[in-house]
């Protein structure tokens, strides 16, 4: 419908008898019931720099700051309103009280139907997996796990500014996911999607959590909890790869991940996890932008976008 409305002034009226039916075909054909608009690999990669340039996202840092200024920056640009759940959480060596933001962006104004697609912007405090232990207590730059959802976070809002979507969609970036203890899983991580799930802004269908996302050499079978409590959304985006080509999107079980879609199942919302945990450089000095691909983050983007645009 959109479709048609933005392009009608451009097809006389004899053209557009002769060409809308054939134009319907090709769509049919194509499996497409709505058009989509195009999501630029390139872009979202730059956006994956930019945020390594800042440095280290680690809550309560300059960089940090910087990171959480520019977001809001680039989405008040293109969406309907851009708001800030501003919060307080652990972080390692830093305490209890460590100021932390989630920043959201809705499209789609008050529509009744909205989805939520949602990545964490902030980077582990140290390189704790390191295999060099002599760097376990550096910072490191987030590339992939922290850089690589928020890339596609940012390049799908431009794509839904250029063609608005048939339903609403929230964009959540979520604060304080990577500082937790790995003795103390699950309580210390995933602060910020805890917070947004317990202070919904909406209902939401559906809810599609991305996190390393750019793996040079992605894979992404499908999350555990996913599947357990979401299965039929969990089909329906690999059933959407599949029918793309996405190949990288693989239908059989991964592994069972606590991350930030978590939160939401345990609200009642249909929460799927998109993760490719089989990455060398995770918490390590190495999870750099060379380790990553526009390639990747188009997969991602392409197949997420499908179903937004397939509602
Ligand atoms: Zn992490």
């Amino acid at each position: 419908m959109i479709f048609a409305d933005r392009y009608r002034h451009r097809i006389a009226l004899p053209d557009c008898l002769t060409v809308a039916p054939f134009c319907l075909w090709i769509l049919v054909a194509l499996g497409c019931s709505h058009p989509k608009p195009q999501f630029d690999p390139d872009r979202a990669f730059r956006d994956l720099v930019t945020q390594t340039q800042f440095g280290p996202r680690v809550p309560g840092s300059d960089a940090h700051a910087r990171c959480a200024e520019w977001l809001l920056a680039q989405l008040q640009t293109v969406a309907d309103s851009v708001w800030e759940q501003d919060f307080t959480g652990y972080s390692p060596g830093a305490g209890d009280s460590v100021p932390m933001v989630n920043i959201v962006a809705r499209f789609g104004g008050d529509a009744s139907r909205r989805v939520l697609v949602s990545a964490h912007w902030d980077t582990r405090p140290f390189a704790d997996m390191d295999p060099d232990s002599s760097k376990h207590g550096r910072h490191f730059d987030g590339a992939n796990d922290g850089g690589s959802g928020v890339a596609v976070l940012l390049e799908m809002a431009r794509c839904l500014d250029s063609l608005p979507p048939p339903i609403g969609v929230d964009f959540v970036f979520y604060d304080g996911e990577d500082g937790g203890d790995y003795q103390n899983a699950p309580g210390t991580w995933c602060l910020g999607s805890r917070y947004f799930a317990s202070h919904l802004p909406g209902k939401y269908q559906w809810a599609i959590n991305l996190d390393m996302v750019g793996d040079a050499d992605l894979r992404l079978p499908q999350e555990g909890y996913s599947l357990k409590l979401a299965r039929p959304t969990v089909e329906r985006l690999w059933a959407l790869a599949s029918r793309l080509g996405e190949t990288a999107f693989a239908p059989e079980p991964g592994q069972v991940v606590f991350d930030d879609h978590v939160p939401l199942l345990m609200h009642g919302i249909p929460a799927v996890d998109v993760i490719d945990l089989d990455y060398p450089y995770w918490h390590t000095t190495g999870d750099t932008a060379e380790h990553c691909s526009a390639s990747s983050l188009g997969t991602v983007g392409r197949v997420v976008l499908e179903m937004m645009y397939s509602e």
